[in-house]
Parts: structure tokens; C-alpha cells; sequence
């Protein structure tokens, strides 16, 4: 048995005629074709083809020859017929039988019936070696071969001649003068040129493939060129079927243009192979190079401490998000969204608003709390009173709401809402309430929220949505039980977009806000250990059900000896410490605040006055500052500066700083350096730094020079305001005209006012000396001043009588004398709201004398007593006592009347 193990390429040494014997020992080739030229090595292993070599090849002196002839399998021959290659002898048909010589081509039949064909050509082949070799413990003998392909041949007669095939051959070679002649013809010649140029360029191909050198070249110039298209043929793989045409090939001709075209072929597919594997390449190492830069990049930023790589980022977050606390429901659906988080490229749409939200899940302070102090009311008490001045009811109550949450920390105590004009220290009273608990401050500010969103939070599926303020509260102050201030609940007001109020009562709620519903959290967040407490400037506009879950603490607004407590003991000294100065650099006496209370403020609360207090800190911050510039040229001063100096300069290049703790910071200075006197601020510094007085108490009396104007008392979310009525007549219909922003309320009012003084005109007899009636043929003007303001409500009711009763009397209104009240169309004058605010604002206003309705006579006790001495309370139950009070000597009709 023999096996092909190698194929040798190699040049053929053989003679130009070789001399072939008739009758040749036949070695078959399974599916495999010996090309003249080519060298095989094979393996002899079976019993007929050792013998075969045995005989034919070892035993003889000289080297003999065998035939080498192709077989093919019957399961290959294609249904038609015996294979024979075109114009070629069909082998003997008894000769088809006769496989089964050889194992290694399996030739051996499985079935008696199966039938082999012989190749009717095959080629003579030379032994170039020979080796034996006896395997061991069988001791059968093989024989390894090198056979080199010599020429062509045709069998003419197949034969068996012991264990192997003999057969009688003719010769398939070209003499040598037929070869000549062959050679001498042009389309040989054309061809073999062709062939030359198509196997120089597979040389090349090849060379530059692998590198090697010119040796291959010098072939195609020292072999005759029909034996170069067998050799160049063998050399690379082709189908059985193309070697056999090869072999087929006897005519010269016909052989250069079959091995061209193979050649040809082979060129080609080497060509695209190498096109081929340049573009994966190519691939390969542009993903390489990515990876490898990439990890580049990590190693250097692992290097810098840098790692916002998001890989390292998502693990961060995890981490993050496990020592979240959250609840096992809610780390279920957040641990979902990171694992489709994880799946996602960070450019993918979406990665983004996945992370952010998973952000704020691990932010949230789902368990982290503030450690609540064991509450100490004495402690509390004294906080809030060095905190604030007055307010005793406030802080009674706020100290009774604390000493229930002592004794009971979860009762579910009402909401406290601070109401009251801006500045009167509501937002510092709940701060206030947070620092006796021990607890964070947290405020939501609710002015202007119209969208039940932004209390809730937008779907995620918005672009851009996002959690609503209160989450985004909670997320800020990091604990989930601070005091949170809903500052300006009033302000919210409900539109197309939802009701605020509706979200907030949910929250205030103590059954519901356990699993508040967050849009953009999409998951409930337990908010009942948030303390709420609110604010709002009025009450009015709160709604109903919102109100009614609060418990309303007004603040109304301080008197100006309140104020100038306040500005004494607390304002002062905190702006003073704020501008980084003290009483030794500057002094306000009570006279300069007073005076910065009256000509500069006219507010319910403290915070203009605070900002006055803190531009004249500034000024004299400046000064001071100058005056330090100063102070090293003063003699005193080189004594204890310049050795200092010197001495850190001599012991070392490098000057330490000295560091001033800030408290102690303008304290040192001036003991250092003696300021000569502290600042006092004077009359002509207030004007110098506030500018001239803004209000003073004769604008009353300015405005209502002229008969027509009366002055009232409103009351607006900044507290009691004085309101200026100014009414006018013209020639016209009798229609009334309003301008100054009024609402339908107030408008009414005015109706009923113009109505009122109407029938009593006539009443009365209303007419001028000359016989004309005032009301007849008039238009009438009624204008509220400060008209960019909106105003609304009844108890402009008396002003509007009062002005109009002026206009047409031609009588001025008493200017030291402003009132309020609602008046029916029967002339009743009915009770009002803010009294204690108006009151004091006409006390601001300078104005002496008030005229109330009479059942509004109880709001008085709120009113300190302090304003009242200063004051006039005059009661009106009917609109004829306002007019008897609003002007000099009476009621100019009445007066009239008895005429
Ligand atoms: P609001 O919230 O009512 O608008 P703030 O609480 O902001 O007012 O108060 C404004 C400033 O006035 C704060 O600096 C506050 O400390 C100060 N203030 C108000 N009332 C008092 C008071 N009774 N005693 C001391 N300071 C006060």
C-alpha cells in the first residue's frame, strides 16, 4: 500500500528521448494524476504494489521504469458510459475489472461487482529513490518511493501478471524533429510566449508573497516550454478531471493553452486572496489599534486617579445605589433599569435620561435621616427669642406645637402656615423651628407654580422631564426628615396644566404622603417625616381644602417701635457682622434708624429696612477700609508693625500669612490698630448714602389739596397700604368711569358709591347756588393711583362715597384722616379684614385720625398700644358718620340740608 506524503516541485534533469519499453508495470493512481516533470514521494504498504516495486524497482541493477496510470472510482464516473478522455482508447473492457491491486488507491473491490476505471493514458516514471523498511512486530515490508514523471503513454493491452497490472504501451512523446517543427509554428510560438509572459507573472506573485528569490525565473529559460506547462500545472492544486485533460493533452499546443488558462486561473485566485486577506488585515488592525489605544487610555487614566470611564462610572453607581436604602420594591425596579442601563451604549438615545434618573434614585435619601435631638423647649424658647424679637403669640404657639411633637414625635399634628406681609420673619421662624429640632431646612419655593408638575415631576417619557421640587428637595437637602418650608402657598394658582394645590394637598395629607407619587420617580417616596410648614402672604387665596389641613399663624407686620427693636438688637449687629465690621467702626443711634424707618421705609415688615441698614454698612465699610490704608503712616503704628515685618522678612524669603479668624477679624484690627473713633452714622450720611428721603407724612396732605381725593386704607399682599381715591366730573352722559387696574369687586363698589351719593343728591336737593344739578349731564371719573397695581375688594366702599361727597360739595377731605370700610346701598357701613394692618400703615403714613366700621372696633385690641395713643379711632356704622369724620365741620350735605 502506498500513500502520496509529499509533492516536490523541482526541475527536470530528465533526457530529451527517453527510452520506453513496450510493456511497463502498471502502479494505478486513485484519482490522481503523475504529470511528466513533477516528483512524487509515495508510500508502498499493500501487498500488490510492494510487490510491484520490489520487482520492477529495487531487485534490478539499473533503474527501471513503471507506468503510472490514473483510476477513478465508479461512484465518480458520471452516469453515461466508460470515462475515457476525449480522442483517446477506450481501455480494454475486461481490463475494468481488474482492480482491487492496490489498498491505497482503495482499487481493492467491496463488492465483487464493484467496478474501477483505468485511465487509457498514464505517464512512464522513473525511481529517483528507493528505501525499505520492515514494521515492526508484523514484519511486513514497505517501500517508501521518490517517482519522477517522465512522458506520456497510451495502454494498449492491460494485463495481471501475479499480484500486479503490466500493460502494453505505445509512446505519446514528439520525436525530436516533429518537435522542431512544432516549434517553428507561429501559433506555438504565440502561445508559448503567452504561457512565458502568464507564468512570469504567477512567479512574481508568488515571489512577493513569500519572499523568496529569482530561482524559479531561471526556469522558464532552460526547459523547453511544453515540458515548463506540465511542470508550472503540477505545481498547485486543480481537479482530477483537469489533470487528466492535462494529461489528455498530447498535442503541444492544445497542452500550452490548457496550462495557460490553469496558470492563468491560479494567478488570479491568488490575486484576490491576497486582496482578501489585505482588507481583513486591514480590519484587524484598525480594531486592534482601537482596542489597543483604549487600553491605553484606561491605564493612563488609572494612572491620574481618573476614572470617569462609564464602565467604572455604572459600577460607582451601583454601589452608590446599593447604599441607597432603598426599600426591596423599589432596588427591584431600579436594579431592572441599571441592568438595561448596562446594556446600552452611552450613545445610544435614552443611556442619558436612564442614568440621570438612576442618579437621582441613589440620591434620594430614602433612609438617611438627621439624628433628632431629644428636644429642649427651654433651649427652643430661648433660640427663638434671641432669633426674634416680640411675636410672643408666635412663639407661644410655635413652643406648644413643638411640646406636642416632644411628647408625641409621630402625631400628626396640624401644618403650621406662617401668613403675613414679606419680611416680618416668617421664613426665619420656621428655620428657626428646624434648628430647636435639630433638624436640615429645606425651602420649596411654590410662587408662581401653575403646572401640577413641577410639584409632581414630568413623565419620563418628556424630553427634559424631571422630578418635581419637592423630590428635587429632598434630593438637595440629602435626609428624608428636614423641615421643609412650602414657601408662598397662596401663589400657586391653577390652570389648563393642573392644580398645584391638588398635588400639594397630597402632600400635606398625612394618610397619603406616605407613598407620595413622584411622575418622574414613578415610585412612591415616603414623605411623612418631613415636617411641613408653610407660608403665604394671604390667606384669601389659599385654597379651601388646603387651608383647611393648615393652621394659620398671621404675622401682621411691626409697628415702627417693633421695627426699631428689631433693627437695634438683631439687624444691626447681623449686618454689621455680615460687612466684616463692628460697633467699634460703626454705630447707627436709635435716632438715624428711626428716621431710616420713616423717611425710607414704608413696609409692613423689616426687609427694606434691612437692606438700608446694610448700604450704609457698606459705605462705611469703605471708609474703613481707606482708613486701614492708612493707619501704617501713623506714628502709633510703625512701633508694632514694621519690627514684625522685618522680622519675617530677615528670618525668611517666604512671608507666612497670618490667619485672622473672621470673627475676630475687625475686633483685632481695631485693637491693633486704634481706630481713632467709630463711624457714626448722621443725618447727612443717610442722605448721602440713601439719597433724600423717599417718604415723609405730608403727602396726605399734599394729595388731597383738591376737593375730590379721600384717603384709604387697603390692604395688599406686602400688608396695609394708604390708597388715594381721586374722582372727577365732566361734561357727558352720567356714565362712570374707572381706571387704576380694579377688580369687579371694587368696581361694584364704586356703582354702589356713585348710586348712594346720587339719591341722596336728590334726597338732599343737591344743588348748586346757580340752580344746576351737579349730577345731571356728567360723566364721573373715579381713578386709584399707583394704577400698574391691581386692586380689588369692598372696603374701598366709604373712600368712594367720601371722594365723590368731596367732589361735588367742593369740600376737601380732612387730609390728616384716611378710613375703611364696605358700604351697603342703604348707606350701612359693614365690618372689614386687616385691620391691625391698615391701622398701622396709616400710623406710617403719619395720618392721625381712622374712621372704622363699628363691628371692626374689636380688631383694635391687636393693634399695639403704642399706635393707638398716637391715634384717632373713629366708628362709623352709617356712611353719614364717615362723612361727618372725613371733613371739617361734618357733613358737607347735612350742613347743606339744614340749610
Ligand atoms: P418673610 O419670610 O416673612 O418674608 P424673612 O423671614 O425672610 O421674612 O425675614 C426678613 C428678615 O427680617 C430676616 O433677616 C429676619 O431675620 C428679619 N426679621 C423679621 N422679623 C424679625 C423679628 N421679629 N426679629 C428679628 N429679626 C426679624
Amino acid at each position: 500500500m502506498f500513500k502520496k506524503e509529499t509533492k516536490v516541485q523541482r526541475i527536470t534533469t530528465m533526457a530529451e528521448s527517453v527510452e520506453l519499453p513496450s510493456r511497463l508495470a502498471i502502479l494505478p493512481f486513485r484519482n490522481k494524476v503523475l504529470l511528466p516533470g513533477a516528483i512524487i514521494r509515495i508510500r508502498c504498504t499493500s501487498p500488490s504494489s510492494v510487490k510491484l516495486v520490489e520487482q520492477e524497482l529495487w531487485q534490478r541493477e539499473e533503474k527501471g521504469l513503471i507506468g503510472i496510470l490514473p483510476v477513478r472510482d465508479a461512484a465518480e464516473i458520471k452516469p453515461l458510459g466508460p470515462v475515457v478522455s476525449q480522442g483517446t482508447d477506450s481501455v480494454d473492457q475486461s481490463a475494468k475489472v481488474l482492480g482491487g491491486s492496490s489498498d491505497s488507491h482503495k482499487l481493492e473491490t467491496k463488492k465483487p461487482n464493484d467496478v474501477v476505471h483505468w485511465h487509457s493514458r498514464g505517464v512512464a516514471a522513473r525511481a529517483l529513490h528507493l528505501s525499505r523498511g520492515v514494521e515492526k512486530p508484523s514484519g511486513r515490508v514497505t517501500y517508501i518511493v521518490v517517482l519522477e514523471g517522465l512522458c506520456r503513454f497510451s495502454v494498449q493491452e492491460l494485463s495481471t501478471r501475479g499480484t500486479y497490472h503490466t500493460a502494453r504501451i505505445s509512446s505519446l512523446e514528439m520525436t525530436k524533429t516533429e518537435m522542431e517543427q512544432v516549434e517553428q509554428d507561429p501559433d506555438f510560438i504565440m502561445l508559448s510566449r503567452q504561457f512565458k509572459a502568464t507564468a512570469m507573472e504567477l512567479i512574481s506573485a508568488l515571489e512577493l508573497k513569500q519572499k523568496t528569490g529569482g530561482r524559479t525565473k531561471v526556469l522558464l529559460d532552460t526547459v523547453p516550454v511544453h515540458k515548463l506547462a506540465d511542470i508550472f500545472v503540477a505545481s498547485f492544486e486543480i481537479s482530477f478531471e483537469e489533470q487528466l485533460s492535462m494529461l489528455d493533452s498530447v498535442d503541444p499546443k492544445v497542452r500550452l493553452s490548457k496550462a495557460t488558462e490553469l496558470v492563468d486561473r491560479h494567478l488570479q485566485s491568488i490575486r484576490v486572496a491576497e486582496k482578501i486577506s489585505q482588507k481583513v488585515e486591514g480590519q484587524l488592525s484598525k480594531s486592534q489599534k482601537e482596542f489597543l489605544l483604549r487600553q491605553q487610555m484606561r491605564a493612563i487614566k488609572e494612572e491620574l486617579g481618573d476614572n470617569d470611564d462609564d464602565e467604572d462610572d455604572l459600577v460607582a453607581l451601583e454601589r452608590k445605589m446599593q447604599g441607597a436604602g432603598m426599600p426591596q420594591n423599589i432596588w427591584k425596579h431600579a436594579h431592572r433599569e441599571l441592568r438595561r442601563l448596562k446594556k446600552m451604549q452611552p450613545q445610544q438615545p435614552g443611556y442619558t435620561s436612564s442614568r440621570v434618573y438612576l442618579e437621582l434614585l441613589a440620591d434620594l435619601p430614602w433612609q438617611r435621616a438627621s439624628e433628632e435631638l431629644e428636644l429642649d423647649l427651654r433651649a427652643a424658647r430661648k433660640r427663638l427669642d434671641s432669633d426674634h424679637y416680640g411675636l410672643a403669640k408666635v412663639k407661644q404657639r410655635i413652643i406648644e406645637y413643638l411640646a406636642v411633637r416632644k411628647l408625641k414625635p409621630d402625631a400628626r399634628g396640624p401644618v403650621l402656615c406662617f401668613v403675613g406681609p414679606p419680611g416680618v420673619g416668617k421664613t426665619s421662624l420656621a428655620s428657626s423651628i428646624a434648628a430647636a429640632l435639630g433638624r436640615k431646612f429645606v425651602r420649596i419655593s411654590l410662587g408662581g407654580v401653575k403646572d401640577e408638575a413641577d410639584i409632581r415631576g414630568h413623565r419620563r417619557t418628556y424630553v427634559g422631564s424631571m422630578p418635581g421640587r419637592l423630590i428635587d428637595g429632598l434630593k438637595r437637602v440629602a435626609v428624608c426628615n428636614p423641615v421643609m418650608l412650602l414657601d408662598e402657598v397662596d401663589k400657586t394658582g391653577s390652570d389648563v396644566r393642573g392644580d398645584p394645590a391638588s398635588a400639594l394637598l397630597e402632600v400635606l395629607d398625612p394618610e397619603q404622603n406616605k407613598t407620595f407619587n413622584d411622575h418622574y420617580l414613578n415610585v412612591p417616596f415616603d414623605l411623612s417625616k418631613v415636617i411641613f410648614v408653610a407660608t403665604a402672604n394671604r390667606m384669601q387665596p389659599i385654597p379651601p381644602p388646603l387651608l383647611d389641613r393648615m393652621e394659620v399663624i398671621e404675622l401682621p407686620g411691626y409697628t415702627p417701635e417693633e421695627k426699631l427693636q428689631i433693627a437695634m438688637h438683631h439687624l444691626i449687629p447681623r449686618v454689621l457682622d455680615q460687612h466684616g465690621l463692628s460697633s467699634e467702626f460703626l454705630q447707627v443711634p436709635e435716632e438715624m434708624v428711626k428716621l431710616v424707618i420713616q423717611r425710607y421705609t414704608r413696609e409692613a415688615g423689616v426687609r427694606n429696612l434691612e437692606r438700608n441698614l446694610a448700604a450704609l454698612a457698606r459705605a462705611a465699610a469703605v471708609k474703613v477700609a481707606e482708613q486701614e490704608q492708612v493707619v501704617p503712616l501713623n506714628k502709633g503704628m510703625r512701633g508694632l508693625a514694621t519690627p514684625l515685618m522685618e522680622n519675617r522678612l530677615a528670618d525668611s524669603t517666604e512671608v507666612e500669612m497670618e490667619v485672622i479668624p473672621m470673627g475676630v477679624n475687625s475686633r483685632e484690627i481695631s485693637n491693633t490698630f486704634k481706630i481713632a473713633s467709630p463711624l457714626i452714622v448722621d443725618e447727612a450720611m443717610l442722605e448721602k448714602v440713601l439719597g433724600p428721603p423717599r417718604f415723609d407724612d405730608r403727602e396726605a396732605a399734599d394729595r388731597v389739596s383738591t376737593p375730590g381725593v379721600s384717603v384709604g386704607l387697603v390692604w395688599t399682599s406686602f400688608g396695609g397700604e394708604v390708597q388715594f381715591v381721586e374722582a372727577t366730573a365732566m361734561a357727558g352722559k352720567g356714565e362712570l368711569h374707572l381706571t387704576g387696574q380694579l377688580g369687579d369687586v371694587i368696581k361694584e363698589s364704586a356703582q354702589i358709591a356713585l348710586t348712594w351719593v346720587r339719591a341722596r343728591a336728590t334726597d338732599f336737593g343737591l344743588a348748586t347756588a346757580d340752580g344746576i344739578n351737579l349730577l345731571e349731564g356728567r360723566d364721573v371719573h373715579v381713578h386709584f393711583p399707583a394704577g400698574a397695581v391691581p386692586k380689588d375688594g369692598p372696603s374701598a366702599g366709604v373712600t368712594l362715597v367720601t371722594a365723590l361727597v368731596s367732589l361735588f360739595s367742593k369740600k376737601r377731605v380732612r387730609s390728616d384722616t384716611a378710613m375703611t370700610g364696605e358700604m351697603t346701598l342703604r348707606g350701612l357701613v359693614l365690618p372689614v379684614g386687616g385691620v391691625k394692618d391698615k391701622v398701622l400703615a396709616a400710623h406710617r403714613h403719619g395720618i392721625k385720625r381712622v374712621i372704622l366700621p363699628e363691628r371692626n372696633l374689636k380688631d383694635l385690641v391687636e393693634v399695639p398700644s403704642s399706635v393707638l395713643a398716637n391715634m384717632e379711632i373713629l366708628i362709623a356704622k352709617r356712611m353719614e358718620d364717615v362723612l361727618d369724620n372725613a371733613f371739617e365741620g361734618g357733613c358737607p350735605w347735612r350742613q347743606h340740608s339744614k340749610l
